[in-house]
């Protein structure tokens, strides 16, 4: 148990030091009520009169601190949370001590705390695990049956056919954690320092390796070359890998006979890549989500056309460690434009 708050040499200064501890409080937090052996308020933090400014919900509030630190005068601890509705959602966490001795309390302290956030957090990480073990488990399963079926199997023509969908589920399987690990180094702040790029390298780097991929499913690629002078400060991987990420889907979801163009141009003080295509479209209810890791609109097409479901998260975090942002505008059945914005350079480096 740590050691009782110790006044240290106060004396005479008694009065200045419980006026500092008072302001004190506010700079705390969470909110802090102190009330004496009647139950009466003695102290209201900041953050606590903040609870109380008489919104519906926080009258709720104000009730139930009241009530704990009604218990906790009886001598004993009292913990609870309480879920607001009004005027937005939001978790308290309420916990109230007794003070100046457990036998008869001399007054109580709620501390009060929003953890609304921290809940919104337990619940990603619950549905992230859950979304996990199920994206994992589909390719295991696959794999298991198939082991199964060719255990015995003697047909030459069969057992080619299935061990190159054992190949393929494999992959896949890699593909998924290749992506997961890429996904969580970029999460974590990406790796390595941020150092001038320019975009144009970016682009010719992104897009390479697609010429071939385009022209097999009938899709014409059309890359606008970009001003030498646009330049921003990166991780020159991450953004090609994001922009590669953005021209692969628009392939994927376009259908043989359409184009994709991909270029970029300064906006402002931000350098903008985009990549538009004239494919399926997705639906304006699915627009904000399809950032979401594993959030797929359809997931038959993305699974046929080895999709992870990872990509649009990998894209959104290296914007957002890069300092700017992902957008999607599209209409279904008409295409899609999606655009990485990403504070430029000011200067324009000579050796652009
Ligand atoms: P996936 O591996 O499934 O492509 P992404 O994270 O890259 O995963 O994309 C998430 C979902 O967003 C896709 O499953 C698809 O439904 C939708 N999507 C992404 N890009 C496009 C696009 N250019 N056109 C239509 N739908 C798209």
């Amino acid at each position: 148990m740590s050691a009782p708050a110790s006044l240290g040499n106060a004396g005479p200064r008694s009065a200045l030091l419980l006026a500092l501890l008072v302001e004190a409080t506010d700079k705390a937090s969470q909110g802090i009520v102190v009330c004496d052996e009647d139950g009466t308020v003695l102290l209201r933090n900041a953050p606590a009169r903040e609870l109380v400014n008489a919104r519906d919900g926080d009258l709720l509030a104000d009730k139930a601190i009241e009530a704990a630190l009604g218990r906790a005068l009886t001598g004993s601890y009292h913990e609870e949370t309480l879920d607001l509705y009004s005027p937005t959602r939001h978790t308290l966490e309420i916990r109230a001590f007794p003070l100046g001795g457990e036998g008869q309390p001399m007054g109580a302290v709620a501390l009060v705390e929003d953890v609304s956030e921290l809940r919104r957090l337990e619940a990603v990480r619950r549905d992230f695990v859950a979304n996990l073990s199920h994206e994992l488990k589909t390719p295991l399963g696959a794999l298991s049956l198939l082991a199964e079926t060719l255990d015995g199997e003697e047909d030459p023509d069969v057992v080619a056919r299935l061990t190159a969908r054992v190949g393929a589920e494999a992959t896949r399987f890699s593909r998924i954690v290749d992506d997961l690990l890429d996904l969580s180094r970029i999460e974590a702040g990406g790796t390595g320092t941020l150092a001038p790029v320019a975009l144009s390298a970016v682009l010719d780097e992104a897009v390479d390796g697609f010429y071939d991929q385009a022209t097999s499913r009938g899709i014409t690629l059309q890359v606008s070359p970009l001003s030498r002078g646009l330049w921003v400060t990166g991780n020159r991987r991450d953004l090609v890998s994001a922009l590669a990420n953005l021209v692969d889907n628009a392939i994927k979801y376009s259908e043989p006979g359409a184009a994709v163009a991909v270029g970029g141009e300064r906006r402002a003080n931000r350098a903008c890549l985009w990549v538009r295509d004239q494919g399926i479209g997705i639906p304006r209810r699915d627009q904000e989500r399809i950032f979401e890791r594993f959030y797929r609109v359809d997931r038959a097409r993305s699974r046929s056309t080895g999709g992870t479901g990872l990509g649009l998260a990998i894209v959104r975090h290296v914007a957002a460690y890069h300092g700017g942002d992902v957008t999607v505008e599209s209409v279904e059945g008409e295409g899609s434009v999606f655009t990485l914005r990403i504070p430029a350079t000011d200067q324009e480096l000579p050796h652009g």
